[in-house]
């Protein structure tokens, strides 16, 4: 029996898109989704039982954080991270791999691992395949991520062919290493950047260790989105339609949708949570910046269209004024918003998959956002 399993409902036939629903130990959530982003075992500023309110299926939290602070071993003792935070749903974490190199400067990679300072405390540390499932078991995620390496972009060809390979006998090793196969799915992470060949070879050896679910790591790392779309184009019909598959890092709502076409399945950044933090916000005519001086008398809510408790409740120009003042309630009313929008977007998504119109459903989206403008202001 699998931790982990995908049930495909259909495929939109304008566009290839995919409507399914993933099963986990901690209840199903229904796909393409968006799984807001909790680094250090909470989604800043919102309470559980608020992202529950708001739709939430999956939220993602981070290895690396975790196992520093406050320690997994701490986070086990208190019965895994579903009791620590007090959240029931679903949970994927990261395999720390990601934090180790874009946060840490003095790294040394082997074959073995990578050894490196600890971004605050600048403390020698060191991890491994071994090491991300031992501190991801202890956390007792649903969906665990294989420990990979995550090249800079852009990445030669040479270097990349060789951080491939790596990554395929590391993902062996994480499969060898994971103690609790029967209630946390593990996936494998494709890599290979920009190069077809590349991708084809990483895909090739994970399907190959058969892993209940597939990410495609090393893209919104900085390429241009029309290269994140190509290599989607060719990535993500080498993996088996029968297993999710999951865009990482990716949260504009141009590139949900777009990526939805190409048939990803789940999604997640930090980046509604982050710009919320400074009052920017996405709204359903794009993007809306609350600081401006034109919103100081403003009494509409964020988004006339939007439902959530923020725009029930609140003008822009008395957020503005929290914002402003950098009142902890402006940024969680901004958050909330923020999050409810990607959430509502995802149902969209999904209810245009199975009418088989969400090529028509971009278009007018894109339209009203402003994407489609030659100078449009996107995140
Ligand atoms: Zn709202």
């Amino acid at each position: 029996m699998t931790a982990i399993r995908y049930e495909l409902i259909k495929t939109c036939r304008q566009t290839g898109a995919r409507l399914g629903r993933v099963h986990t130990p901690h209840g199903s959530f229904d796909t393409p989704a968006f799984m807001p982003v909790g680094t250090l075992a909470t989604v800043k500023t919102m309470s559980p039982e608020e992202l529950k309110e708001m739709g939430a299926g999956i939220i993602l939290s981070n290895t690396y954080h975790l196992w520093l602070r406050p320690g997994s071993d701490i986070i086990k003792e208190a019965g895994g991270l579903h009791a620590f935070m007090n959240w029931d749903r679903a949970i994927l974490t990261d395999s720390g791999g990601f934090q180790v190199f874009s946060l840490s400067e003095f790294r040394k990679i082997e074959e073995e691992g990578v050894h490196f300072r600890h971004h605050l405390s600048g403390e020698k540390l060191f991890l491994s395949p071994e090491k991300a499932m031992e501190v991801q078991n202890a956390l007792g995620s649903d969906i665990m991520m294989a420990f990979d390496e995550c090249p800079p972009y852009p990445a030669t060809f040479e270097y990349m062919r060789k951080s491939v390979e790596r990554t395929s006998r590391w993902a062996e090793r994480c499969l060898k290493a994971h103690k609790r196969p029967e209630d946390q799915g593990l996936f494998g992470i494709v890599q290979g950047g920009e190069f077809e060949e590349l991708r084809r070879q990483s895909a090739a050896d994970l399907v190959s260790l058969d892993f209940p679910g597939y990410a495609i790591g090393g893209l919104s790392v900085g390429e241009p989105k029309d290269v994140m779309n190509r290599t989607l184009e060719f990535t993500t019909p080498l993996l088996p339609s029968n297993k999710p598959r999951y865009l990482m890092g990716v949260g504009s709502p141009d590139s949900l949708i777009d990526g939805s076409i190409r048939g990803i399945d789940m999604f997640d950044c930090v980046l509604p949570t982050r710009i919320a933090r400074n009052g920017t916000l996405m709204t359903s005519t794009g993007r809306l910046v609350v600081k401006n001086a034109q919103y100081a008398r403003d009494f509409r809510p964020i988004d006339e269209e939007c439902d959530c408790y923020t725009c029930r409740n609140y003008s822009r120009a008395y957020i503005r004024h929290l914002i402003h003042c950098n009142e902890t309630f402006g940024i969680r009313l901004t958050t909330y918003h923020n999050l409810y929008f990607l959430l509502r977007l995802m149902e969209k998504v999904r209810q245009a998959i199975r009418e088989d119109r969400l090529g028509d459903f971009r278009e007018e989206f894109f339209e009203r956002y402003g994407f489609n403008k030659p100078n449009a202001k996107n995140f």
